[in-house]
């Protein structure tokens, strides 16, 4: 088995790895980091929970070390790009981490915060820029970073960055950059239009992936709620009033419905917090750290809101509304039962549109899923199928196509990105054409859509979830307390 001294990493950067206990390499950071390590370019399939920060992070740290140069002023040598703040301080903090003995100067440039102290934080040059590509952009046009001396580029979550409509400002940044430079490329999956930009921005890059999601899946206990849409919130306080619930993560498909979702909540004596696109960022900051220490319980967020976001100890999540994008359920469910521990996801499911949804998941995941039947007597659509979790071969075709029902994108980037000069959503359409006539009302609030599958059909990639341990331990809740009710 692969360990960390067989990369050769330099001694600072081994001994950072020391103090953080990381012993074995995970399956991305052993394909990855000997190959990045030598200059090449690399384009990876994994996602995020994978350890994938450290298997760039640590390869640019070396390259950086064996080179060290002084940052011209209003440049960096390494700029990482990725769709959320969240996850931008997430990596931030990672480099800081496995850069701690190395003089290693940093900053973020992520929309949602003034941008006076970002444009200061970057003055002097920087070895390391983490940003979402927004607000770097006006950074940029506004004279306050030059692209130049850029050295090593990382796009991180580039799937999930199309989907919010980055593409555009990904391609004028990328046309700043030197061509000579290291890129590392990073997505959960890898659609057609991913691969066609991997294509244009790589030179002759390794390709590297982990493997099938599936097993992540079945770490966790996951059953499914038949409900009229009506008794959603009465159902959801149940669930939270009677489950032995540490910390729930609740998704809602739209900033709206998880506002919507949290006033029925406090209704009901539940304290719960949303966090989404229209939060600013000192509130997601404060609730996220609320959420950490267990001060809040219930946290609602829409699917972009909670990327990223890495919290120990979540018992359940709970689907309010089913997503219409089989990987994002995955995506949902892998918050929870991370690292062996104990995990619950239960999907609330109404009729019509989300049976369609149900039946994309169970494909994906090759799992049918348990189903209890919560609706009331008399509004009965479809009996139910009180079938055992088990699993079944995958089928080939499309996951999604077969209803025709599309969530368009109507999340502005600039908008969750909070940089200025907000621009109107950019949708992307998935083939299959319309959405039913119930549906058009929310479509501009519905916050994210993304392809079902990649190019070849296949369902995305992944290993089993490792937590994020890099803040200070005694915020970490402890995971062996007895869980309490919320
Ligand atoms: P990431 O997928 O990069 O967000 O990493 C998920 C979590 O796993 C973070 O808390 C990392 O600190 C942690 N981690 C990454 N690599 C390792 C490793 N080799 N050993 C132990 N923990 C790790």
């Amino acid at each position: 088995m692969t360990s960390f001294q067989d990369f050769g990493l330099a001694d600072p950067i081994s001994r950072a790895l020391k103090e953080e206990n990381y012993v074995t390499p995970t399956p991305i950071q052993a394909q990855t980091i000997p190959i990045a390590i030598t200059g090449r370019d690399v384009i990876g399939i994994a996602q995020t929970g994978t350890g994938k920060t450290a298997s760039f992070a640590l390869p640019i740290l070396h390259r950086l070390l064996e080179n060290r140069i002084k940052p011209q002023p209003k440049t960096c040598r390494v700029l990482v790009l990725s769709p959320t703040r969240e996850l931008s301080g997430q990596i931030l903090e990672s480099f800081n981490a496995y850069g701690r003995h190395i003089k290693l100067t940093s900053a973020l440039a992520i929309g949602g915060v003034p941008m006076g102290r970002q444009v200061r934080s970057v003055m002097q040059g920087i070895d390391v820029m983490v940003a979402t590509p927004g607000r770097l952009l006006d950074m940029v046009q506004g004279n306050a970073l030059k692209l130049g001396q850029v050295e090593f580029l990382v796009l991180d979550e580039a799937d999930r960055m199309l989907d919010m409509g980055f593409i555009n400002d990904i391609r004028k940044i990328v046309a700043k950059l030197p061509t000579k430079r290291q890129t590392l490329f990073f997505s959960a999956t890898m659609p057609k239009d991913i691969a066609d930009l991997a294509e244009q921005m790589l030179h002759n890059p390794a390709r590297v992936a982990v493997t099938p999601v599936a097993s992540t899946v079945e770490r966790i206990t996951q059953k499914v709620l038949q409900v009229d849409h009506s008794a959603k919130p009465a159902i959801l306080a149940q669930i939270l009033k009677t489950e032995q619930v540490n910390r729930a993560l609740v998704f809602t498909r739209t900033k709206h419905g998880a506002d919507k979702v949290v006033k029925g909540l406090v209704k009901s004596g539940i304290p719960a917090e949303a966090i989404h696109g229209n939060k600013s960022q000192n509130h997601r900051e404060r609730v996220l750290a609320a959420f950490r220490t267990g001060d809040i319980r219930t946290l609602v967020a829409t699917d972009i809101a909670a990327r990223g976001i890495d919290v120990d100890g979540i018992s359940h999540v709970i689907n309010f509304d089913l997503t219409n994008v089989p990987e994002t359920y995955v995506h949902r469910i892998g918050r929870t039962a991370r690292a062996g521990a104990d995990g619950t996801a239960i999907s609330l499911v109404a009729g019509g549109e989300e049976l369609g949804y149900l039946r994309d998941i169970e494909k994906l995941i090759r799992v049918t899923l348990p189903k209890e039947d919560r609706r009331t007597p008399g509004h009965q659509q479809r009996p139910a199928a009180a079938a055992p979790a088990q699993h079944r071969p995958a089928r080939s075709g499309s996951h999604n196509g077969h209803n025709g029902h599309n969530g368009h994108n109507g999340h502005s980037p600039r908008a969750n990105d909070g940089a200025p000069g907000s621009q109107g959503p950019r949708r992307r359409r998935r083939p299959g054409g319309g959405m039913p006539q119930s549906d058009r009302h929310e479509a501009g609030r519905h916050e994210q859509s993304r392809p079902s599958q990649n190019a070849k059909g296949e369902g995305i990639q992944g290993v089993a979830f490792l937590h994020r341990e890099s803040r200070p331990a005694q915020n970490r809740p402890n995971r062996n307390q007895r869980p309490q009710r919320s």
